[in-house]
């Protein structure tokens, strides 16, 4: 997917939902708060935003977050209940906002995580105040090589 500011209008309430996304950031230690926000197959938009811990190790990212509210509130289990029998049917898109970096794309973690539900949906990355400022790329042109769920089932079946 090009980054074509022609394709940003179907995106313009994810991309002001992100926006307001980062103001619920929890992130005392680093100081580097992340806004995210998935829109479902219902057109609900769910926000996630990043929790730090001091462990460190248990910090959650936005765009987890963002997921899991989304799981949380009925999306993935709706989805299956109404036919959409592919649970990459259940998301469309996601925004992620990172006032610090702007631009910055979803870290490896959390495309590792979006794996799980994301194939050729939209991601977009806000890149500045303006409402043109954005780029949006293809999940699986994000991460093409990732370990999906579909090998690992495939291998846990396997009697070898
Ligand atoms: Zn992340």
């Amino acid at each position: 997917m090009s980054d074509s500011k022609n394709d940003g209008a179907p995106f313009c309430d994810l991309i002001e939902a992100a926006r307001k996304a980062v103001r619920l950031a929890y992130c005392p230690y680093s100081n580097f708060p992340v806004g995210a926000a998935i829109k479902t197959h219902s057109g609900l938009i769910y926000l996630g935003a990043n929790i730090e811990n001091a462990s460190l190790t248990q910090t959650k990212h936005a765009e987890e977050v963002a997921l899991m509210n989304a799981v949380g509130n009925f999306e993935l289990l709706n989805a299956t209940r109404i036919g959409l029998d592919k649970k990459f049917a259940f998301v469309r898109s996601l925004a992620i906002y990172v006032p610090k970096a702007p631009g910055t794309w979803p870290c490896f973690n959390c495309r590792q995580t979006l794996s799980e539900f994301f194939r050729d949906q939209p991601i977009i990355t806000i890149t500045g105040p303006g409402e043109d400022d954005f780029e949006i790329m293809r999940f699986s042109e994000l991460a093409p090589h990732g370990m999906l769920a579909s090998d690992v089932l495939e291998a846990a079946r396997s009697t070898d």
